[in-house]
């Protein structure tokens, strides 16, 4: 955030996905082809960081991970270890000293460091440890891990990593590598999902199944919250260092991060998807001619609905794929724009129909509002939006980018507001009961916090955000 001013701490900061392979000769090349999977967790910056066995090789970059990793890059990442990073964050004119994997080098060795989720304390732990004189290189929050792990009093690296994690807070799904080994873990909640798996002798991490897909690697299991994996040339060891906390995995990844081809938190996200547009169906009878989805997000949920409520399935909007997702638009003017470059009515199918379209969130509602509109000129004569999950209400701090309180539609607004707003016949979201049943049999053991602001980790409020040193060349 160069030169930026003050913020409040009132914003989600970043979202990402990470993937890392101990012990295989194409480490690089496998670990390019699990990011390209995880694209969808971060598109604005990428890296990759390998290891030889003696030094450490590095190349990120802003964009998209196959514009990035060209065949002549990935030659220069050689080794048999690797790990990388996407990423897509709020920050502005400092996007690629942010971007990860982070690496550094000195007393503690050399060390790379890819995080996805949002340390909620790192502005305190940063303002005690610039107070000592440390200099930070970055305004990432996961900088405060390498910093903690360079003061720490302990001696063995592993023993340095969990004297630092002590001391941090929120979420954490984590992979740090050395010339020799590769650390992955999960935070004591579980915040952010993150798989082990296994291609022929290799070990593979993964924010997402998906990624193991692609590079032929076969699932094994899931990290489990609190636990840490260290992996070297004698094996994969675990060790699970801190006292159990209650689980609260993000419910939003079921929502809408996930890819609905992954298994996460011990389901297929399609599966529950599928799973809340019945319960929507249940909780929200029509009769309408046709169900539609806003594609892509809202497609498991619309079949879940027309599934369960016995009505045809028909794409009425049609989406071009080349566009990136308008949510990460920054200007609102460009915004509005995003959703009509994005989408297209199909009016054969519209024409003179009754219709209930499916979408899991409203956000700013400016997706919503158009879309009715492009509904209405297609022909459509009612329109029954329904959300697959519960007013958004509340920001996330532990790495959903969604964007401040105020301007979360349904924080300020009844739902008759929303929907005079977005002008559908009906409007309705799921239920928080509802939205409970279909993931955990109506336990409170995920992370709901962006629908009943109850949040699992403490977080400072008014804290400013870090700034970078006037002086930092970010050419
Ligand atoms: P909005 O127009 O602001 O209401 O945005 C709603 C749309 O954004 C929905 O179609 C969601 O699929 C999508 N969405 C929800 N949360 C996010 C997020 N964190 N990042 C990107 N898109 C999102």
């Amino acid at each position: 955030m160069l030169g930026a001013a003050t913020m409040p701490f009132d914003k989600f900061r970043e979202e990402c996905g990470i993937f890392g392979v101990f012990n295989h000769p194409e480490a690089a090349n496998l670990t390019y082809l699990g990011l390209y999977a995880l694209q969808h967790r971060g598109q604005e910056s990428t890296g990759i960081v390998s290891s030889d066995g003696r030094t450490l090789h590095v190349h990120k970059a802003m964009g998209l991970v196959a514009d990035i990793f060209t065949e002549e890059v990935l030659k220069t990442l050689p080794g048999s270890i690797a790990i990388g990073h996407v990423r897509y964050s709020t920050t502005g004119s400092s996007q690629l000293i942010n971007a990860q994997p982070f690496v550094v080098s000195g007393g503690i060795g050399n060390i790379a460091i890819a995080h996805n989720g949002n340390l909620t304390n790192a502005m305190e732990i940063r303002q005690e440890l610039e107070s000592y004189g440390s200099i930070f290189q970055s305004t990432m929050d996961t900088e405060v891990i390498i910093h903690l792990m360079a003061v720490s009093r302990e001696r063995i690296f592993l023993d340095r990593l969990i004297d630092a994690l002590a001391r941090v807070k929120g979420a954490y799904s984590l992979l740090l590598m050395k010339e020799d080994a590769l650390v992955a873990l999960r935070d004591p909640h579980g915040f952010r999902p993150l798989s082990l798996g296994r291609l022929d002798g290799a070990t593979v991490v993964a924010s997402e199944s998906c990624a193991f897909d692609l590079i032929g690697a076969t699932f094994e299991r899931e990290i489990e919250p609190g636990e840490i994996l260290y992996v070297d040339k004698e094996g994969v060891k675990s060790f699970k260092p801190f006292d159990p906390v209650p689980q609260t995995p993000c419910v939003f990844e079921y929502i809408y991060f996930a890819r609905p081809d992954s298994l996460i938190f011990g389901k297929n996200v399609y599966e529950v998807r599928k799973g809340l547009g019945r319960q929507l169906a249940r909780e929200f009878p029509r009769e309408a001619d046709i169900v539609i989805p806003v594609p892509d997000s809202g497609m498991p949920a619309a079949i879940g609905y027309a599934q369960e409520a016995g009505i045809p399935l028909e794409l009425g909007l049609i989406r071009n794929h080349y566009v990136g997702r308008t949510f990460i638009e920054p200007k609102q003017s460009i915004r509005h724009f995003g959703v009509k470059i994005k989408l297209n009515p199909v009016r054969e199918i519209l024409k003179g129909k009754r219709v209930v379209v499916i979408d899991d969130s409203i956000v700013r509602a400016t997706t919503g509002r158009k879309i009715i509109k492009m509904l209405r000129s297609g022909g459509a004569t009612e329109i029954h939006f329904f959300i697959s999950s519960p007013p958004t209400r509340f920001p996330c701090f532990y790495g959903i980018d969604t964007p401040t309180k105020s301007e979360l539609i349904a924080n300020s607004h009844t739902l008759e507001e929303i929907r005079k707003y977005i002008t559908c016949d009906t409007l309705g979201y799921l239920s928080m009961e509802g939205l409970r049943k279909v993931v955990d049999g109506g336990r409170a053991s995920y992370c709901y916090a962006c629908f009943d602001g109850r949040y699992p980790v403490e977080f400072p409020v008014d804290i400013p955000e870090p700034q970078m040193p006037l002086f930092y060349n970010i050419s």
